[in-house]
């Protein structure tokens, strides 16, 4: 584990959240402040790599080979510097993740915003209750030490642009770390 950790010259950040927290508009502009890190949208990533392995009518969504999602990223994730965008933040390797973050965003605001996106009723009233009953955060803190786990608001655009400044810090305290390190 600390082997593998020292290799990394980028920490592996995960953005997490229900659909609609602000997952991708957080990891672009993470991105831009951080142009060395790369972003990894997962739902890309299952298109490109072909990884749907059916659809689940009752949860109205793609399956997903998580096994050779693992598989394929994992080279990816051993380099590092990854800021991973998925709503299922529990199968990564946990020796390679350095900081889980978690969106979080209010009830009104959040069903505004899933309603633009015209889901299903049933996708809809899924991804509300399951903000409402934090069930990523909770998925969060079980599979990785809490201590890398950070909840944070994303209701407006303040919070958009203090929550990656805060994690852009963050990245650089890790590399300032991770390079004492090696010493
Ligand atoms: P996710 O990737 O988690 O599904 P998105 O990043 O696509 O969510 O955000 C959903 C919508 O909400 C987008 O229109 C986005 O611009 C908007 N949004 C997300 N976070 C914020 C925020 N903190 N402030 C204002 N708008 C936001
Ligand atoms: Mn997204």
């Amino acid at each position: 584990v600390q082997f593998s950790n020292l290799m990394r010259k980028l920490p592996n950040i995960i953005i997490t959240g229900t659909p609609g927290t602000g997952k991708s508009a957080h990891s672009e502009r993470l991105v831009e402040l951080m142009p060395k890190m790369t972003y990894v949208s997962i739902n890309r990533y299952i298109k490109d790599y072909s990884l749907e392995d059916g659809f689940d009518e009752e949860r109205q969504s793609t399956m997903v080979d998580e096994d050779k999602l693992i598989d394929l990223i994992t080279p990816d994730l051993e380099e590092g510097g990854r800021i991973i965008d998925w709503h299922v933040c529990d199968i990564f390797p946990e020796s390679l993740i350095d900081l889980v973050v978690v969106l979080r965003t209010s009830t009104t605001r959040l069903f505004d915003r899933l309603k633009d996106r015209n889901y299903p009723q049933k996708k809809f009233i899924d991804n509300m209750d399951s903000e409402i009953m934090e069930i990523i955060l909770n998925d969060a803190r079980e599979s990785y030490d809490p201590d890398i786990v950070i909840e944070l608001y994303s209701n407006d655009n303040d919070d958009l642009e203090s929550n990656s400044q805060r994690i852009e810090g963050w990245a650089k305290q890790w590399i300032i770390d991770n390079d004492e390190g090696k010493e």
